[in-house]
């Protein structure tokens, strides 16, 4: 390993001749250098001092572990300064516009997080007795009037924490009904174009996953869909409007079609930003939808989370949702239907996806979201997301291939291909490229049904101006790989890190970086 001095920077990190003249720090003003944790701590070095253990006789025998891990550590000022510099490297929905295509990453309103830091909501306890908690039983009810009247439902499960917790709870709603009526089937249809996560879904709660193809419009198949209903099929998953940013307008004939051979419709409803306001589910046959509160409803998903996944039922499925949930009475009055009284009240309940009632943090930014928009202002997101997805669309057709543009308007999101660039350019040098021009690049290489997908999502909150300089970084980006650039080819040049191999990174990463200096025997 080459020398490091105190801030990490070893003499290949600095980048002479691009935006200057190399700095000994490797430091730029205030862009800093920072190295890895494992190229600047040691394991001599802690920031907190602790006794040194008392010897025990591990109670696992051989199992035990008998030597140190190796952890480097930091004192506490180098541990602080070493996470906020590395903080300053990350890109953000404050920092700037965010095009990743099926995320809808909108702005996140400041009132939201007003709302949710009131002491009264923020720190609730889930196991505070249920008279102490009407207020909060009271947002969850409120917030589930509203899901229910925008998607024109039935019934809606509050507790999953995200996209694919729902999915998971409308599978398990589909199959309890099943079993409930002496029918278990074994087969869920999915679009070739479908989000990962539902075969998934359809497989982990046992299902076999069939594919039903696309048409060259890039909307379901219907006749092909129709020809493989039968007693085997439990349901199908598809997305609207879909992931090549279209509307399936035969969805309430493919409702009608799956109700008719007997199975039953979920719906992925990731999307609904796009329609939110404009079209209810409900009117469309589905019998089961997610709704990701982290995407249409602003609540904040950077870093992982917290999502909030709500699912929204038919009449069909309402009676097999999980528990617990709330019920409010002709009085105002809060209660919560647990498992104690679920017997007589929710008997054909499939059971619980969550220890307690779901994301409270989040159901009180959506509420306060969907009550300063009110339904107005939700149809008008609606409007606005697609108004800015088809500007972009229009925009960039003329330099980038879009390969469903002849299927009309799109709905929130804009797919174009890698068609027509430069032999050896790809989606992939089209996203570097975007990151030197300091955007999150978009969605690349999904939905897998286009070569070279990038799906594109400027949501509702941005502006034209904004929508107008991406657009123009975007047609230098892809006529430099028309060109040929072979600067494009090493882009990113302006990143902290230039550009990564990512396949070594996620096949064999480096999580220890020396073995420990000395084994200690144990016991
Ligand atoms: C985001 C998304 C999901 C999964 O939602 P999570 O909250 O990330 O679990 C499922 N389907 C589509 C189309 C999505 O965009």
């Amino acid at each position: 390993m080459s020398t490091i001095n105190q801030s990490g920077w070893k003499p290949e990190m600095g980048s002479a001749g691009e935006t200057g003249p190399a700095t000994y720090t490797g430091n730029k003003a205030l862009m800093l250098e920072e190295a890895l944790i494992f190229e600047i701590g040691t394991t001599g070095t802690t920031g907190v001092d602790l006794a040194d253990a008392p010897k025990v006789t591990p109670r696992l025998g051989n199992l035990a572990r008998h030597r140190d891990i190796g952890l480097p550590g930091l004192s506490e000022p180098e541990t602080v300064r070493h996470y906020t510099r590395l903080s300053r490297q990350n890109y953000a929905i404050d920092l700037g516009f965010f095009p990743l295509g099926s995320c809808t990453m909108k702005h996140n309103p400041r009132l939201n997080e007003k709302v949710a830091r009131m002491e009264g909501f923020a720190d609730v306890h889930p196991l505070q007795h249920v008279e102490t908690v009407q207020g909060a039983l009271a947002v969850i009810n409120e917030l589930a009037v509203w899901l229910i009247k925008l998607t024109g439902m039935h019934g809606v499960a509050m507790t999953p924490k995200a996209g694919a917790h729902g999915e998971l709870c409308g599978i398990l709603a589909i199959k309890a009904a099943l079993e409930a009526r002496g029918d278990p089937r074994s087969v869920i249809l999915v679009p070739e174009s479908a989000h990962g996560t539902n075969p998934a879904t359809a497989a982990f709660a046992g299902y076999a996953v069939e594919n039903i193809p696309a048409t060259s419009e890039g909307r379901v198949d219907l006749a092909a869909l129709k020809a493989r209903l039968g007693p085997d099929v439990a349901g199908v998953m598809i997305t609207n409007p879909n992931t090549c940013g279209l509307f399936e307008r035969d969805m309430k004939a493919i409702s009608d079609a799956v109700h008719a051979a007997g199975g039953y419709v979920y719906c992925d409803g990731a999307n609904f930003n796009a329609i939110v306001g404009r079209v209810r589910p409900g009117d469309l046959g589905i019998d089961a939808m997610h709704i990701n509160l982290h995407k249409t409803f602003s609540t904040p998903h950077g870093g992982g989370g917290p999502g909030s996944g709500p699912v929204v039922l038919s009449e069909a499925l309402s009676p097999y949702g999980p528990i617990p949930f709330t019920e409010c009475h002709a009085d105002g009055h809060y209660t919560l239907v647990e498992e104690e009284t679920a017997n007589e009240r929710h008997p054909h309940s499939f059971g619980r996806m969550t220890a307690f009632h779901g994301q409270m943090g989040m159901f009180t930014r959506a509420l306060s979201y969907i009550m300063s928009h009110g339904a107005d202002g939700l149809r008008q997101v609606a409007e606005d997301a697609v108004l800015n997805a088809n500007y972009i669309l229009r925009s960039l057709e003329d330099v980038l291939d879009a390969p469903f543009a002849h299927s009309g308007p799109c709905m929130h999101e804009a797919l174009f291909s890698d068609n027509g660039l430069a032999e050896g350019f790809s989606t992939l040098d089209i996203a570097k490229g975007l990151i030197d021009e300091g955007y999150h690049p978009m969605t690349v290489y999904f939905p897998l049904v286009v070569h070279g997908a990038m799906l594109t999502e400027p949501t509702e909150t941005e502006s034209k101006a904004t929508l107008d300089q991406f657009i123009g970084a975007m047609r230098s980006v892809v006529q430099r790989a028309k060109a040929g650039d072979p600067m494009l080819k090493s882009a990113p040049h302006h990143a902290p890190r230039r550009r990564l191999d990512e396949t070594q990174a996620a096949r064999k990463p480096v999580l220890v970086w020396r073995e420990p200096e000395q084994a200690v025997a144990a016991g």
